[in-house]
């Protein structure tokens, strides 16, 4: 019989409050380095992997952008061929939009990214850190009776779950908790055990070789309606310089309001070539144009419907997609594409 050969992982350490200490005169919690935040975790030696890590300048993700993502995906895929999974280790406030940024700019991918972080420091007593780590290099680690990774996608793990990265939102700023993909079920639950739902779990389709694509297009932005909104305001979102692509997030089943000058400057938005997606400000199901007559007239104004995306995925989306070099029209078919389980057609 042949020894199992030990998981081979890579951490990549980005920031966030999970390698975080206090300032001593502010109080603040404020970034610190990797070997800090190892020290604090000795449980990682008793698992029988081995595990390299990269550090980057540590940051809080409010400081996070389309350069740092880039420079993860770069890292991931420079040592793709050397390790069986790779844990980032990122701040939980811009958690969800990079993680569907890294969902898309990762094409092909065949190999666990999970991504985790906490909401208490690695160094206080009652921290999350420790578990989401150990956790994190556990789900990496973990194959199917075959061999294979059990998880072949972007996915963050946080405290009892396992979410499709580009399904998830932040919805707590104080729960262990944190995350939850309100339109897709979980990756895994974790409790005593890791239990995996497997038929949830992303499956490439071809064993395709990795496809980095890094260049994110920022001429994007949301506009988050509002009773009371103007007509000169929506106009001045509409015009703002360089804008390609915007995330209107609507009412309900993807409504808006039916006035007729509300539709026209959505419509002439549209015609100069701006490409408009509508993803509801609900947290839970999606955009139904043909529902109410609200969306209704959206919809033949030539907005294009995000379904149930969240809009981390939306927002990252159109960066990706113009970030492509496509032309509206071709951003708009592949907006309506499913291309790595961020939507349900
Ligand atoms: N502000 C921190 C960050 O996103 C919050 C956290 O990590 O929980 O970097």
């Amino acid at each position: 019989m042949t020894a199992r050969r030990k998981p081979r992982l890579l951490i990549i350490y980005t920031g966030g409050t999970i390698g975080m200490i206090e300032n001593p005169e502010t109080h603040a919690l404020q970034p610190f380095d990797f070997s800090h935040l190892i020290d604090n975790v000795p449980k990682i030696k008793m698992l029988d992997y081995h595990i390299d890590n990269i550090q980057f300048t540590p940051i809080d993700s409010s400081d996070m952008n389309p350069s740092g993502w880039a420079e993860i995906s770069n890292a991931i895929a420079s040592h793709y061929d050397e390790y069986d999974g790779f844990v980032v280790l990122h701040g939980t406030d811009t958690m969800a939009y990079t993680a569907s940024a890294l969902s898309f700019m990762l094409g092909n991918l065949h190999k666990p990214v999970i991504i985790t972080g906490s909401q208490l420091p690695i160094g206080e007593v009652r921290t999350d850190g420790e578990e989401n780590l150990i956790t994190a290099l556990q789900i990496a680690a973990a194959t199917t009776f075959d061999g294979s990774p059990m998880v072949q996608e972007v996915a963050i793990l946080f405290e009892n779950y396992l979410w499709r990265g580009n399904r998830s939102t932040k919805m707590s700023a104080d729960n262990f908790n944190a995350f939850k993909s309100n339109n897709y079920p979980q990756l895994a639950k974790i409790g005593l055990g890791i239990h995996f739902s497997e038929e949830a779990l992303w499956r490439p389709k071809a064993k395709t070789p990795l496809q980095l694509n890094t260049r994110m297009d920022s001429n994007v932005m949301f506009i988050e309606l509002y009773p009371g909104m103007t007509q000169q305001t929506l106009r001045y979102l509409l015009n703002a310089p360089g804008v390609k692509g915007i995330v209107l997030r609507t009412y309900g089943a993807g409504n808006a309001p039916t006035a007729g000058w509300f539709i026209e400057e959505i419509a002439q938005a549209v015609q100069r070539g701006v490409v408009i997606v509508n993803v509801t400000q609900c947290v839970n199901g999606g955009v139904h144009h043909r529902r109410y007559v609200a969306g209704d007239k959206l919809a033949n104004a030539g907005v294009i419907s995000g379904h149930d995306m969240t809009s981390e995925a939306a927002i990252t989306k159109l960066m990706y997609l113009f970030g492509l070099g496509l032309t509206p029209s071709a951003v708009a078919t592949r907006l309506n594409t499913d291309l790595c389980g961020e939507v349900t057609l």
